[in-house]
């Protein structure tokens, strides 16, 4: 342990270096490759992997359409259920979800390649634009969506299915959510996040305007009043802060920025890294802005997790994933203060951790890391400033098993909600199901006769 003078600076690699870095992680299969590894799914009556899926896709189904040659009808398979599938076959944690789950995956062999699948049925189906829900005659009926997230892009592709007009309105400049800016470059490599949003979008009825802010630009009370059903999907706006002196010096950034703006940049010479990174967090985010950092060239990064190697978010997969490209992960350390130097990071000051009666505890021995830049990756939180009056469940919006919320005619899903995983695969399940939910609620109120039989 030492301290360091600030190298933070682009241009690290050779652009050759940052096209290999950043290239697919885990590379498409090809047909045969496809039928290949289709061929060695069991078809399980009782398919472990489906049920692990928050989707609830017919995983067997689409592996036998896959194994008779039919990777279109596997594409309809997933989309009928998920129609972020193509997103979520690149992000999906299978290792945690369905291929946990798979009969296969034992001490002796390997699960079956699901997520690989079912990105080759996607990209086959995506690649041929092949539409699969031609657009009902119209109900009149207009749904107001915030977020074009993956929970508001899947709520309003599921309401356009049933004939609705759905206008989604989101902060930021392009749609996608997370998909957009937050998931690591190379788990969705080229502009894929946007070609699905065109996808999902080619089903016809849905608007897009961006750069529209709930609380900023519009109340809820006004979409309420102006449309006959809303639904949020508005994510996690808020990051937690370190609340440790230094916390402002040049240097210490947001792992969420980071990695977004990686994901924005034309030419990945333009970000700037240190030589000595270290990310403080123990997830996804934390894993994915670590190993960015060593792929753009950082010399050293090291991850501090205040907890123990089975207590981190991340999956065993990540985990592994991270070292494998030279990040360190350290456990039980905690931050105690950023130590500058003229106004810049030159280290950080950890104190070990330890549990005493079922508690986390700092052990008051301390170690200084040298640091020049610090990415905090210690997770978000939800802000209600723009949503005043509903009511909160654990500082998220609070919902029922539909998706509704405390207010009439208001629905939510996704991140913003206190249930499941925050996870894509969640969000879109989410937000299809309270497209369904909302869509009931039309059809009764339209027809009481029928919702009182
Ligand atoms: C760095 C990072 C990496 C991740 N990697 C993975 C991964 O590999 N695999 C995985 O499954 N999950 C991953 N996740 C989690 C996943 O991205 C989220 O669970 C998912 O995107 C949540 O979807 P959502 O639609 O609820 O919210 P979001 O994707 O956050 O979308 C919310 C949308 O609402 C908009 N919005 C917010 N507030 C307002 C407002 N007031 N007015 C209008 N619009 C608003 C935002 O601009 C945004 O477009 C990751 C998350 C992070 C942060
Ligand atoms: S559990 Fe594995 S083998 Fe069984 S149906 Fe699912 S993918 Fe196929």
């Amino acid at each position: 342990m030492g301290t360091s003078i600030s190298g933070i600076r682009g241009d690290r690699l050779s652009s050759a270096d940052y096209e290999k870095n950043f290239s697919d992680l885990h590379p498409p299969l090809d047909r045969h490759q496809a039928l290949v590894a289709a061929d060695r799914c069991y078809f399980c009556y009782d398919a472990p992997c489906m049920t692990a899926c928050p989707t609830s896709i017919d995983i067997p189904m689409f592996i036998r359409q896959i194994s008779t040659g039919n990777a279109v009808g596997a594409a309809k398979t997933i989309f009928d259920q998920n129609i972020l599938g193509g997103m979520c076959a690149r992000v999906c944690p299978t290792e945690t979800l369905c291929e946990q789950a798979c009969v296969r995956n034992t001490a002796e062999d390997r699960p079956v390649e699901i997520g690989l699948l079912q990105r080759h049925a996607t990209d086959t189906a995506m690649e041929k634009n092949i539409q699969f829900y031609p657009r009902p005659e119209r109900t009149r009926h207009r749904i107001a969506v915030v977020g074009a997230g993956p929970a508001g892009l899947a709520c309003a592709h599921r309401l356009a299915m049933n004939g609705h007009d759905v206008i989604i309105f989101d902060a930021r400049v392009k749609p996608g959510g997370l998909n957009e800016y937050g998931i690591a470059t190379y788990k969705t490599t080229d502009d894929f996040a946007q070609r699905e949003v065109d996808y999902v979008l080619a089903i016809g009825g849905i608007e897009i305007r961006n750069g529209q802010k709930l609380g900023r630009d519009f109340t809820l009370g006004e979409l309420a009043e102006n449309f006959d059903a809303v639904f949020l999907g508005i994510g996690l706006a808020g990051v937690n802060a370190l609340r440790i002196e230094g916390e402002q010096l040049s240097g210490v950034e947001d792992a969420v920025d980071f990695i977004a703006a990686l994901r924005q940049v034309e030419d990945k010479a333009d970000i700037a890294i240190g030589r000595r990174v270290v990310v403080i967090g123990g997830g996804m985010t934390a894993i994915d802005a670590a190993v960015q950092a060593k792929l753009l060239g950082a010399e050293e990064v090291t991850i501090c997790y205040r907890r123990g190697k089975e207590d981190m978010n991340a999956s065993e997969f990540e985990q592994e994933l991270a070292t494998s490209k030279g990040v360190m992960i350290r456990h039980w350390l905690q931050p105690k203060r950023v130590i500058g130097k003229d106004g810049k990071v030159a280290g950080i000051e950890v104190e070990y951790t330890e549990m005493q009666d079922g508690k986390l505890q700092g052990t008051g021995e301390t170690g200084i890391l040298a640091a020049d830049q610090i990415f905090k990756a210690i997770g978000q939180t939800f802000d209600p400033t723009c949503v005043p009056n509903l009511r909160l469940d654990g500082g998220r919006i609070a919902v029922d098993a539909e998706g509704k919320t405390s207010m009439a005619r208001v629905w939510a899903g996704g991140d913003c909600v206190k249930a499941g995983e925050d996870l894509t695969v969640t969000s879109v399940a989410q937000g299809r199901d309270a497209a369904d939910s909302i869509n009931r609620a039309l059809a009764a109120a339209a027809n009481p006769a029928v919702a009182v039989a």
